[in-house]
């Protein structure tokens, strides 16, 4: 598919268009034709996408294939395992003033052809996920991996074509002036993973046609910790989930609210947890990651004197590596607490409790994730209640999003829409509503 660059976009779109029309993409033996081909690609390609990875972002071969590379797997296993039963039409009572001989039920539609737009961060994993909701769906499917990780755009736009049907699936690789190209043509469905800004380019790219948006943003996840919780058991999970990836995850904590004595013990707490995870020189850990580029290793470092560092601070540009930190006495005005951080530096805010964690947290954007750590009842379901978030996580961040029967998105400033499993089934099809009344 190599023909696919000399393609302009709306040549790209006339040609899937065309495809979809023939119905080529509907039988349920062509969608799962191509998810068990994606599948042999993740398996036959998994080495070249884990050495892309790291050669973009020092991803540790463990995390790939984790994050990405068998989580993408999973999903697809997943959806093999339901994919008939979820796309069966769903019977519902027909009304009684239509008569006794009238039914009614629903079926799912593919929208079309869809775009997919992912960011760098998890770059193979975030294209492919929504791939094999959009595939399970019957769409065609137009595929735009982030320019930022450009060793993982190149294996994708290498692999994808020689496993998936060309007639129906194209990448198009390329920055912004190429998304921009792309966004100007008439898609049926936009799904797009990235930042809030873009996220509202896309979205007034897609009103032009009226096309739907399923927008996977980002924003700050809190993380609160109640009193008399272990804090060593507190500390470990906060720092795997934190440091992940270097701190370059949608759903990573982004910051801690406690009340200032717990602060205080999770302090050292936090030192031992990181040092188990990565030692006492984290750069040279073979578990650790590194920054994507220069412009986000000086934006993150110009964050490091929002507070007092009690471990970690340590950078070095040349690698792009900013070691796991972790600053305490962090005034809610500093500049770390003004956006979402996206890199491996935790603030810990001290707040009274739990009323005044729950105000903060409602005083600004809706979180994609919440976390509370807590072994109170009560606690949970005042959080549960009281504050809205795409997910929330008891106990353990991060996580929720490997149960593919959850759905995963944000709400408000985090996002619109939400995708995984059979929630990927009804973001990438339309629910028809159908109506049958017998002639005689
Ligand atoms: P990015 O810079 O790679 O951008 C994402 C995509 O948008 C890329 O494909 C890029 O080419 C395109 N793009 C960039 N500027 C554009 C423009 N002006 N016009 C059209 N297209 C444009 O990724 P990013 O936004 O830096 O990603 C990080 C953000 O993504 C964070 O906010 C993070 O929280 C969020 N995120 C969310 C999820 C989720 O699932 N909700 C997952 C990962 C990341």
């Amino acid at each position: 598919m190599n023909h696919i660059h000399s393609e302009s976009p709306s040549e790209i779109l006339a040609r899937l268009r065309a495809t979809f029309r023939t119905g080529r993409t509907k039988p349920l033996e062509w969608r799962t034709a191509q998810l068990r081909a994606l599948r042999t690609m993740l398996t036959e390609g998994g080495a070249d996408l884990a050495a892309a990875l790291h050669a973009d972002l020092g991803k540790p071969s463990g995390d790939a294939y984790r994050t990405e590379i068998d989580f993408t797997i999973r999903e697809i296993d997943h959806t093999l395992d339901h994919l008939e039963a979820w796309l069966a039409p769903e019977a519902v009572a027909a009304p009684r003033h239509l008569g006794p001989d009238a039914s009614a039920w629903t079926q799912y539609d593919p929208l079309g052809v869809v775009l997919v737009i992912a960011p760098w961060n998890y770059p193979a994993g975030l294209l492919l996920a929504p791939m094999v909701g959009a595939l399970a769906s019957g769409n065609a499917v137009v595929a735009k991996p982030s320019e930022l990780a450009p060793a993982t755009a190149a294996a994708l736009a290498r692999l994808l074509p020689a496993y998936l049907d060309t007639h129906a699936v194209a990448v198009v690789e390329g920055g912004i002036p190429e998304t921009t190209a792309l966004l100007a043509e008439h898609f049926d469905h936009i799904f797009y993973t990235g930042n809030g800004t873009v996220g509202r380019i896309v979205m007034r790219a897609a009103a032009e046609h009226l096309t739907s948006v399923t927008l996977e943003l980002g924003g700050k996840s809190p993380v609160f910790v109640d009193r008399g919780t272990d804090l060593d058991v507190v500390a470990e999970r906060l720092a795997r989930g934190k440091f992940l990836n270097a701190g370059q995850t949608c759903v990573a904590p982004d910051y801690v609210l406690t009340d200032p004595l717990t602060a205080a013990a999770l302090e050292p707490a936090l030192r031992r947890a990181i040092e188990g995870l990565y030692g006492t020189e984290p750069a040279t850990s073979g578990e650790y990651g590194r920054i994507v580029n220069e412009r986000h290793f000086d934006r993150l470092t110009g964050l490091l004197d929002s507070g007092r560092v009690v471990v970690g601070g340590g950078t070095d540009r040349t690698t792009r590596f900013i070691a796991p930190t972790v600053l305490a006495d962090v005034d809610p005005a500093a500049p770390v607490m003004q956006e979402e951080i996206f890199g491996p530096i935790l603030p810990i805010v001290t707040v009274s409790g739990l009323d005044e964690a729950i105000g903060f947290v409602n005083d600004r954007d809706k979180p994609l994730a919440l976390y509370v750590f807590t072994e109170s009842e009560d606690t949970r379901h005042r959080i549960a209640d009281e504050t809205s978030s795409g997910g929330l996580g008891y106990g353990l961040p991060v996580a929720h999003l490997t149960v593919l029967e959850l759905p995963f998105g944000g709400v408000g400033e985090s996002g619109i829409g939400s995708y995984h499993g059979r929630y990927s089934i009804e973001t990438f099809s339309h629910r028809k509503a159908v109506l049958a009344k017998p002639l005689a």
